[in-house]
């Protein structure tokens, strides 16, 4: 006899902790598997920090669910009563003609967002960690700051088992079909129906849906934490986040917050992921090659001797846009995969348009852009 659900969420991470919170909240019988721990460190979904901004520059269609983004972390922030979100605003800088700055001020401006266009002087003044040069265009986004990633991983999962959700964690889902209207689950332990599924399985998203041919690369990412002792270098010094369109790339980093290193890394490039179980999560000297170039370049202060890494993966799509969308064959499974590496400030809305589009086949948001038709498979 298989324990039976009314929603079953594959994967516990970014995405499957958010569409449990908003599942359960609605009062949903909603069972999560996850095959490691919550809040672990072999996904997507860990190393402290994530930047979240809404002026977006990679797409102006990202801002509604920017907005209510903003309105349910804080909603998050209130049922948990702790802080995840600090808004301590964010440095965009890159060429006139780029893709960082220009896409900003275009979302801003659609959207009516604050943004302060600044130039590398009154930059370089108000935050003398960043040396932005002259030629160079800045903008600072002051609702823009960080998210506590596992804090806010814990927090969804925390709330969601208060509003009854179930969660299975060290269990691997091995094998799932749809029998008529029913889906059966089994994993290493178990088995398991429900009326719906959402397959929120981050980089193992491929293998989940393997008869999709979903268009996903997982790529290996190394981010650093750089010595920053120095007052400024500090979150509650004033210190901002920052994204940085330099050498051929793209960099980003935070300010620190326990007042002795800082985090950073490069947005662009790593290598391909054969196996997400396999990553490898030892740093080679040629990791740190293009990262160290950039803190001589850009934050010059800085040792460019890191004092840690940690590995994690991005699952890009060949557009880097996310796919949020029902199964094409099965309309009670739902799919969130190819967060490109830029997903996780959206695991509170995105949470939410998961858990509508399970139980109510379509989203009180606007997610139509993010359709998996777009690459041709429906
Ligand atoms: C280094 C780095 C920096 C980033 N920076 C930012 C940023 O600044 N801002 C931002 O918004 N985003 C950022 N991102 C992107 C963001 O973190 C990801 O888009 C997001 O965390 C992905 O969440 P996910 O739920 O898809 O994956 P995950 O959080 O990895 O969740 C997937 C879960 O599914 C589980 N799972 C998979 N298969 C199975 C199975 N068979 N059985 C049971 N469980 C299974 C996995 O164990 C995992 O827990 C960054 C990502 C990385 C790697």
């Amino acid at each position: 006899m298989s324990e039976s659900f009314d929603c079953i969420v594959l994967g516990c991470g970014g995405f499957g902790s958010g569409a449990l919170y908003h599942l359960a909240r609605r009062g949903v019988r909603v069972l999560g598997i996850e095959q490691f721990g919550i809040a672990h460190d072999r996904g997507s979904s860990h190393g402290e920090t994530r930047i979240i901004r809404q002026a977006y520059f990679e797409h102006p269609d990202y801002v509604p669910l920017l907005r209510r983004a903003y309105e349910l972390w804080h909603e998050l922030e209130v049922e948990s009563g702790r802080q995840m979100f600090h808004r301590v605003g964010m440095l965009t800088t890159g060429p006139a003609a780029g893709e960082a700055v220009p896409g900003t001020v275009r979302s801003s401006e659609l959207h009516g967002l604050p943004l302060e266009r600044l130039t590398p002087q009154e930059a370089r003044r108000r935050f003398p960690t960043y040396h932005v040069p002259d030629e160079l265009s800045v903008v600072f986004e002051p609702q823009a700051g960080f998210l506590e990633v596992e804090r806010c991983v814990e927090a969804h999962i925390q709330a969601a088992v208060h509003h009854g959700a179930i969660v299975r964690t060290e269990e691997t889902v091995q094998h799932w079909s749809c029998e008529g209207d029913t889906v059966r689950v089994r994993t290493d332990k178990g088995e398991y129906s429900a009326a719906r599924m959402i397959v929120t399985a981050g980089a193992w998203a491929s293998r989940m849906l393997a008869e999709l041919n979903l268009p996903l690369n997982v790529v290996r990412k190394v981010v650093f934490w750089f010595p920053a002792p120095l007052r400024h270098h500090a979150a509650d010094a004033g210190n901002c986040t920052f994204f940085f369109e330099v050498n051929g790339g793209q960099f980003y980093g935070f300010p620190s917050i326990d007042g002795r290193t800082l985090k950073l890394a490069e947005h662009t490039g790593g290598e391909t992921v054969t196996d997400p179980a396999r990553v490898d999560r030892d740093l080679h000297p040629t990791d740190l090659l293009r990262v160290a170039d950039f803190v001589r370049s850009f934050l010059p202060e800085l040792n460019p001797e890191p004092v840690r890494h940690s590995v994690c993966m991005y699952t890009k799509t060949p557009d880097c846009h996310f796919i949020v969308d029902r199964h094409p064959h099965h309309p009670q499974i739902v799919l969130g995969a190819g967060f490109s590496g830029h997903g996780f400030k959206f695991t509170s809305s995105l949470g939410e348009v998961l858990a509508e589009l399970a139980m109510e086949s379509r989203s009180t948001l606007p997610v139509e852009f993010l359709s998996l038709g777009r690459f041709g498979a429906r």
